[in-house]
């Protein structure tokens, strides 16, 4: 099936600066199918579209126009993607394999980040400083930080540069965006959308633009002598890679990296909604999530109860075509990422894991050509195997067991990730005790996933550096500048001649 092919080449040709220099196929993990061909860019495109967003950042019209202008276009865009709902939808689903229903929660969720940050900014005046000295007034200011690389993964394709472009242009800087090089179809059509309403609202040409490609052209972007801040978001070598890139420009940095995020059940939790969130922590988007909660950690108590429901559930899951309503669970984003998975799982059962469920592809005829595995629940599971210890990212989920708080909290931390997890108890203290003990960026009690665009999301230890969403989500994008007047200047005469 071909959405795109073509029409977003030529577009992009016509009005971004990226030329076709090679193109790449973009294949639905459903079934295989090539659902687009896209340009591919050169690093001759990547210096011109950062030179572009030079020249637009330092014309001044944009970055100095008033907050309520630029506010103006990210309203306008959150309108348009939703007059276009259906559309990104359905092609968020073709791209990622997610379902239709989870496809829905992203572009309404994108929607809501552009607004928020269309709202927060419009309040973002400085303040005041209390100099204590007569005849002087003091204010710190917010300005844009400049040129900002958005570099995106491919699971979450629309949100992950909602949270990048909402503040950035908000800010604003100019930006130049690459998304993933398996997912990038939502973010052409939202760049298509945005250029209509930057050239209506008299933005210089070069004010927001994509290039397409893979790491090299991350690369290329993060090594770039004219880009100010590089916020990536994706996986952990990458990012290090980002950071090292960044470090002879002295950039800005802002890495939100990934997850083996602990789901902590303790006897006293409701013990059906506890096992329903687990396969949804675990589960949800094939467990392709950053903060996907994929280590259980199980109080002894539970174990041979809880475990046998959470198995029975998996393998009641329903995977399929995202297209299709009623599927629950699509693919996994490629061949070379299923059989990664599969190795994991491989590995921890000649560790001595015990498998409760999944382990294996699908048998439906349907399923053979894309890259379907069915969620995978490993039992009597230690922190040193492999599957506890690296992120997995697919739908598998471990087992560890523990017999008190200490312990839970111990297992939990005995990572170098710190990016999200949760605790399940209805003693309050107790989950209050867990929460302020976790080493973590988000942690929710008695619940698993939600987030607001006013919350901040990221990550301790190395899952990451700076904050995205929130007011921190809007400061990653600006400098800050104190800006000092005397009102009656005089001769000082520290030096007396
Ligand atoms: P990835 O690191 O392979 O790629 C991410 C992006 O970086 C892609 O656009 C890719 O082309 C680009 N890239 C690759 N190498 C690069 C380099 N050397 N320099 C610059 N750019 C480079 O990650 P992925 O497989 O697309 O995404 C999965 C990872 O993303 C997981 O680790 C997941 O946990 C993480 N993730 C984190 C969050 C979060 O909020 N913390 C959210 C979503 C995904």
């Amino acid at each position: 099936m071909k959405v795109l092919v073509s029409h977003s080449a030529t577009h992009l040709r016509r009005r971004s600066l990226v030329t076709e220099s090679g193109t790449r196929e973009i294949i639905n993990p459903y079934d295989a199918s090539v659902i687009a061909t896209v340009a591919e860019a050169s690093t001759d495109d990547v210096d011109r579209a950062v030179l572009a967003a030079r020249a637009a950042f330092d014309d001044g019209s944009w970055s100095h126009a008033p907050v309520a202008h630029r506010a103006d276009v990210l309203t306008g865009l959150a309108d348009a993607l939703q007059e276009h709902r259906d559309e990104f939808v359905r092609l968020e689903t073709l791209d990622t394999g997610k379902t239709l229903a989870e496809s829905r929660f992203d572009v309404d969720d994108t929607t809501a980040v552009l607004r928020y940050y269309a709202a927060l900014s419009a309040t973002d005046a400085g303040r005041t400083v209390d100099t204590g000295r007569p005849g002087t007034q003091s204010r710190v200011v917010h300005e844009p930080v400049g040129v900002c690389a958005l570099i995106t993964p491919w699971n979450y394709p629309l949100l992950q540069i909602s949270w990048k472009l909402a503040p950035a242009l908000a800010a604003g800087n100019t930006v130049v965006a690459k998304p993933s090089e398996l997912t990038p179809l939502t973010t052409i059509r939202l760049f298509e959308l945005l250029q209509v309403l930057l050239e209506k609202a008299g933005a210089p040409r070069g004010t927001a633009d994509l290039v397409l490609g893979g790491g090299a052209v991350g690369a290329a972007l993060a090594g770039h002598p004219e880009v100010d801040l590089v916020s990536f978001t994706g996986g952990g070598v990458s990012g290090r890679s980002v950071m090292r890139a960044a470090a002879d420009t002295v950039k800005k940095v802002a890495l939100e990296l990934g997850g083996k995020n602990p789901n902590i059940v303790f006897p006293d939790a409701d013990l059906d909604t506890a096992v329903d969130f687990a396969l949804t922590a675990a589960f949800l988007h094939s467990g392709q999530v950053c903060s996907a909660g994929s280590r259980l950690l199980l109080h002894r108590s539970l174990h041979a109860e809880f475990t046998a429901e959470l198995a029975r559930r998996a393998d009641l899951i329903r995977i399929g075509d995202g297209c299709a309503e009623g599927t629950e669970s699509g693919p996994l984003i490629s061949a070379a990422h299923r059989d990664k998975v599969e190795r994991y799982i491989a590995g921890a059962l000649a560790e001595g894991a015990v498998l409760r469920a999944g382990g294996v592809r699908p048998t439906e005829p349907e399923l053979q050509a894309g890259f379907f595995l069915r969620p995978t629940v490993l039992d009597e599971c230690r922190a040193d195997m492999a599957v506890v210890r690296e992120e997995v990212f697919g739908p598998v989920l471990t087992v560890e067991l523990f017999d008190d708080e200490d312990e839970a909290v111990a297992l939990a931390n005995d990572t170098p990730y710190g990016l999200a997890g949760a605790v399940w108890t209805q003693d309050t203290a107790r989950g209050e005790r867990i929460a302020s003990r976790l080493r973590l960026g988000t942690v929710w009690i008695n619940d698993y996933h939600p987030y607001v665009p006013q919350a901040e999301w990221g990550g301790f230890k190395q899952s990451g550096t700076g904050r995205e969403l929130g007011p921190a989500g809007l400061r990653e994008y600006q400098e800050t500048k104190h800006i000092w007047r005397t009102l009656d200047p005089a001769p000082q005469r520290w030096f007396a001649g």
